[in-house]
């Protein structure tokens, strides 16, 4: 993803949210980086924790692997204690920051205003950021999904030009489909790609959805991966659990190759 930003570029990402010492996270990206060519198709970025990011750099560095940090404080500095400005992960190596991810918002009580200064300050700091937007299991009981996505998506990118807009990638992950093994079907992604990209282009202008890559994530594994990329809506997958092992990282970073 260097030089000419591509349309819709592909992208498996994996999350390893709070798990490994600094140790193990380095041990383990040299086990992907063993396993894993980055491929003509698709790009391949690694998220482990902050104290994990240095070390496993290193142990991705010549590999074309990309590196990205599960979160970011939208200021470039100042009295914020325990907190990590997108500057400091730019001086890392980290290509990437998730930002809204579920579970900071659900469970940081992180609110769609702070999504939305992490967003702009990722692209001003020189990050892609990996916006996280998704309905939970009361929502789409509720008949609320598109609602929800709505809502997520406009209060992120409202105000931003299109050429910012489409350096962003954004990541649909139901809540009820993250790490509990329930899967959305392809037509459930299809449907709620199609959304966030209408609502793309309306609230940013023409153009932005259809140029910006949509990843799915929520439950991908080794053995449901190739039917998701299938799906000419995904773009790619942001990948929790099933980033924590190589061989199944390998596997879903191998089925992202696949033609468009
Ligand atoms: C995630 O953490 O973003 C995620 C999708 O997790 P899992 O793949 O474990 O459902």
């Amino acid at each position: 993803m260097s030089g000419l930003w591509p349309r819709r570029p592909r992208l498996v990402a994996g999350n390893w949210k709070m798990h490994g010492t600094p140790q193990e996270n380095a041990a383990l990206a040299g086990q992907i980086a063993a396993l894993v060519q980055p491929g003509p198709r698709a790009e391949l970025a690694i998220c482990p924790p902050f104290t994990g990011l240095h070390g496993v750099v290193e142990r991705l560095r010549g590999t074309g692997i990309h590196v990205g940090a599960q979160n970011m404080h939208p200021e470039p500095k100042g009295a914020f204690t325990g907190e990590v400005a997108g500057t400091m992960l730019v001086a890392l190596g980290c290509r990437f920051a998730i930002v809204g991810h579920s579970e900071r918002r659900h469970l940081m009580g992180e609110t769609d205003a702070q999504v939305a200064a992490k967003l702009r300050a990722a692209l001003r700091d020189g990050l892609t950021p990996i916006v996280c937007v998704g309905e939970t299991l009361d929502a789409r009981e509720g008949g609320r999904t598109a609602e929800v996505l709505v809502t997520q998506t406009r209060a992120a990118f409202e105000g931003l030009d299109v050429s910012d807009a489409r350096r962003c990638v954004v990541a649909y992950e139901p809540v009820w489909a993250i790490g509990t093994g329930k899967v959305a079907t392809p037509a459930q992604a299809r449907e709620a790609h199609a959304i966030i990209r209408e609502t793309l282009n309306r609230v940013v202008g023409s153009g932005a959805g259809a140029d910006l890559a949509i990843l799915y994530g929520g439950s991908v594994k080794a053995d449901n991966a190739a039917e998701l990329f299938a799906e000419e809506e995904i773009d790619g997958a942001l990948v929790g659990g099933a980033s924590l092992e190589a061989a199944s990282f390998w596997r879903i970073a191998a089925a992202a190759q696949v033609p468009r």
